[in-house]
């Protein structure tokens, strides 16, 4: 079984969408698939917690942006017979939960700062809750999995860490029927295990995310689905000459990945390279690009 996760500009879009659908069709099932926010749309639910506390209410303008854009992406790509309900899973997290926790931030200036922290906290884990509602409903055999009923943190001095242990027993409990379909999970989000507040393991987090679920199910492999042919000598962004290295070790990937390469969160590589799971990254919208293994 494999761990397939793909990011923020691979689930973006209908295009996008399309892509990662036959990616995901094409492999033996059952897969775990992990799935980011759409692209921008977790900078865009922090920014409008800023505009909130600011009481600039027009960031439920926005909001209303954001309603219309997973709204056409469900006309785009969900299977025509779950459409109507992944409508309303989009509707009712936007109206019963964002926009009470965003009038809240409006309209309490005296909100303690823990309390301020504990809200944006559960805003921010809205954008993997929807996209990956828009990703189950894409497959006649989609299985929805909730990370925050499995994925735990706990406090660690000022910033908090996974709890590995009660996330395995967890884990193992909730994909304890993986025998068959294509099993979403949403990357980045997590839940105190001790007070149970929604937490998440930092920006860029999905990829790790993916690798705790590798790594406790013991999948065959991590592919990390993005948006550039694989793990490239720079980043392509700033040096157009870059070019795709083949095949890493764990403690070259591992180097480049604490060195700031964004291509995958440093966190990632530990726990799979602990199990010899190999990882692949590889480019959604060029999936015959031979892309890069990382192996011992
Ligand atoms: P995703 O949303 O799929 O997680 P990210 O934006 O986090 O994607 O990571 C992919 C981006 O990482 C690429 O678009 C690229 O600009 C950047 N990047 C930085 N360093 C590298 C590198 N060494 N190899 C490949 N991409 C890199
Ligand atoms: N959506 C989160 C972020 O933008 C996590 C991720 O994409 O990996 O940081
Ligand atoms: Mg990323």
């Amino acid at each position: 079984m494999k761990v397939m996760k793909f990011g923020g500009t691979s689930v973006g879009s209908i295009e996008s969408l399309l892509h990662l659908k036959d990616i995901v069709n094409a492999q033996d099932k059952p897969v775990v698939v992990v799935v980011s926010a759409m692209g921008g749309f977790t900078n865009q639910l922090l920014a409008m917690c800023e505009q909130a506390q600011q009481r600039d209410i027009s960031c439920l303008d926005t909001l209303e942006a954001a309603r219309k854009r997973h709204h056409d992406a469900i006309d785009g790509v969900v299977v025509e017979s779950m459409r109507g309900q992944v409508h309303e899973t989009i509707d009712r997290f936007i109206d019963e939960s964002l926009k009470p926790y965003y009038l809240a931030l409006a309209t309490n200036p005296h909100m303690p700062v823990d309390e301020i922290e504990r809200v944006c906290d559960a805003i921010v884990a809205h954008g993997e809750i929807l996209s990956s509602a828009i990703v189950t409903g894409m497959f006649d055999d989609g299985v929805p999995h909730l990370s925050l009923n499995f994925m735990r943190t706990r406090r660690d001095g000022h910033g908090r860490v996974l709890d590995w242990d009660e996330t395995e027993r967890l884990v193992k409990q909730d994909f304890a029927q993986l025998t068959e379909g294509v099993h979403v999970a949403q990357g980045f989000i997590s839940r105190d295990g001790e007070k149970g507040d929604v937490t998440n393991l930092g920006r860029g987090g999905s990829d790790y995310s993916a690798a705790i679920l590798a790594t406790l199910l013991d999948a065959e492999s991590l592919e990390i689905w993005t948006d550039v042919d694989g793990f490239m000598t720079a980043d392509p962004r700033t040096h157009p000459d870059a070019t795709v290295i083949p095949q890493m070790t764990y403690a070259q990937a591992q180097e480049m990945c604490d060195a700031g390469a964004k291509v995958i969160y440093p966190p990632t590589i530990a726990p799979v390279a602990m199990k010899h799971i190999p990882v692949w990254v590889k480019n959604t919208f060029n999936p015959s690009a031979p892309g890069t293994v990382i192996i011992d």
